[in-house]
């Protein structure tokens, strides 16, 4: 069948989950057994979110192929079990940086270059990337940001001169809020229809409205948004709030949204989703009383999308473990060794986050130290492996100074230090050692035993590395360094072996944890924290 393309528009407020919808909407679309992909467009002038702080933006996501990504990326990857590439997030920095080489080339010799129709061909044949390869029925575009916004216009003028070109092939669902006045006891739609009416003005009619909202819409009321707004009374879709994300594929798909979609885009409807293994993840999640408790000790803890990745692949472990996760965030700026017993001794398992320099370093020490001493489960991922490692050389090796020369350019005992490759560089965009590397796990580590394999492939985002002249005294003292890159000898992994479970991973395996496929070291390390809190409990 010929590539339809689904583009999700958003209206009134952001952050009103169009991720979440796209991301649902492709879940439906596979468990029928069509081939889906998303992508995101981002209205920002940054070329990606690599160097945008996490306030800014919450995580940056990394893909198999090394690109920082907008966190949506990572909803994507978890509803759809589908990994996803730079072709998938284009910014406007992106589109813009390709038209101006195009324009330093001389491809357009002789034509002034202009939004309309330079920027708007770049935004379409972007649009098209994916769908052009032929490996996919759907692709599913969400267009960030909110209409009207000055920055999404060449965006939206991309998209009706795509819906104009592609005619049945193409499809927009636009999402909006309905507010609930408390003190007028009522819903409100009128925003819904202004959002629409904007839309329409730049000459995108929506076929399928979602409206995002706390209290249930009456259907009389949906019939009217409908009238108001030219859509089919059915493609008025209601989005409640959810107990949890992953409820949202069977909320829509219960009021109509795929099969709505299939029809309207005249493809054959032959069978209902195959939902099987998604409900049975549901009803774990459901059904779990028994709780985990997990620490997560960052410096970004007032955002909780600045580790999202990291929640979701601990909420995926646990559920699967039959457990409620219960995970209390940390701040590292404000801990110290008065108060580390009292924050952290009724955690069952503890993360220490990735991150970048100084800011809240010391309290991370702070809490390795702590959970080291009292054999806690602790699982350092990055900046959180790079601070076991440092902690370590202080406390076990008599290494006062030890540190990364990411925070102490001086030390001596540089046990983290700047990866060959990355001494030449200035740039800080794009040029971390980024994307999927393979690791070589030893056969009796935890790791190995987590992932009943010992070679494994996981994501990375960082400059500095484990310094390999310390690893003989870091070994003979009891932390092993039980992972390497097969090519280049990179420490990937540490464990105290004689631990509970004491693992840190150079690697981010969050990045690779999905809602059909969890990922194996969180599933340990869940497991870990489980049997020391019934151990406790005894
Ligand atoms: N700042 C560290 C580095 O660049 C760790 C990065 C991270 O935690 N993602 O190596």
């Amino acid at each position: 069948m010929e590539t339809k393309y689904i583009f999700v528009t958003g209206g009134v407020v952001s952050s009103l989950g169009k991720g979440i919808i796209s991301s649902s909407l492709a879940r439906l679309l596979l468990s029928r057994g069509y081939r889906v992909t998303i992508q995101k467009f981002d209205p920002y002038i940054n070329i990606d979110p690599g160097t945008l702080n996490p306030y800014e933006h919450g995580e940056c996501y990394v893909t198999v192929d090394g690109h920082e990504a907008d966190l949506d990326l990572g909803h994507y990857e978890r509803f759809t079990n589908t990994q996803t590439t730079r072709a998938n997030n284009v910014t406007t920095g992106r589109i813009y940086q390709s038209v101006i080489d195009k324009e330093r080339r001389g491809d357009y010799l002789g034509k002034t270059v202009q939004i309309i129709p330079h920027i708007t061909d770049e935004i379409k044949r972007n649009v098209k990337l994916l769908g052009n390869t032929g490996q996919f029925d759907f692709v599913i575009t969400e267009i960030g940001g909110t209409v009207g916004d000055i920055e999404s216009t060449p965006y939206l003028e991309a998209v009706r001169q795509l819906r104009w070109e592609l005619g049945d092939n193409s499809l927009c669902i636009h999402l909006t809020y309905v507010p609930y006045l408390k003190a007028a006891k009522e819903l409100k739609t009128k925003p819904t229809q202004h959002s629409v009416k904007l839309l329409q003005q730049v000459g995108i009619q929506p076929d399928v409205l979602v409206l995002r909202t706390e209290q249930d819409i009456p259907m009389g009321m949906r019939r009217k948004v409908a009238q108001f707004c030219n859509v089919a009374p059915e493609a008025v879709i209601q989005s409640l709030d959810a107990p949890t994300i992953y409820q949202v594929p069977l909320m829509m798909h219960e009021q109509g949204l795929d099969e709505f979609v299939i029809k309207k885009m005249g493809v054959e409807c032959h069978q209902e989703p195959n939902l099987e293994a998604w409900n049975n993840f549901l009803a774990k999640l459901s059904s779990a009383t028994k709780e985990v408790k997990i620490g997560l000790v960052g410096k970004y803890v007032e955002l909780q999308d600045a580790y999202k990745s990291i929640s979701e692949s601990l909420s995926h472990a646990a559920t699967y473990n039959d457990h409620k996760l219960k995970l209390v965030y940390i701040h590292s700026e404000k801990l110290t060794d008065k108060d580390v017993e009292e924050k952290l001794s009724d955690m069952d398992g503890v993360i220490i986050a990735p991150g970048f320099g100084q800011r809240g370093i010391e309290g991370k020490f702070v809490a390795i130290k702590w959970c080291r001493e009292n054999d806690i489960p602790t699982f350092g991922i990055c900046l959180g492996m790079q601070c076991i490692v440092i902690e370590y050389a202080r406390n076990v090796l008599g290494l006062a100074d030890a540190n990364s020369t990411e925070m102490d350019t001086a030390t001596k005992n540089n046990v983290i230090d700047l990866m060959e490759e990355q001494k030449g560089i200035s740039n800080m965009g794009g040029t971390m050692r980024l994307g999927a590397y393979d690791c070589e796990l030893h056969p009796e580590s935890k790791a190995a035993k987590a992932y009943g394999k010992t070679l494994v492939s996981e994501r990375h985002r960082h400059r500095f590395e484990f310094n390999s002249d310390f690893r003989a005294r870091f070994e003979e003292a009891g932390m092993k360094c039980v992972g390497e890159n097969p090519k280049t000898h990179l420490v990937e992994v540490v464990e105290i072996p004689e631990k509970r479970w004491f693992v840190g991973t150079q690697y981010h395996p969050e990045y690779q944890s999905t809602v059909l496929d969890p990922n194996p070291l969180f599933m340990d390390f869940i497991k870990a924290a489980i049997a020391f809190k019934e151990e406790k409990n005894k």
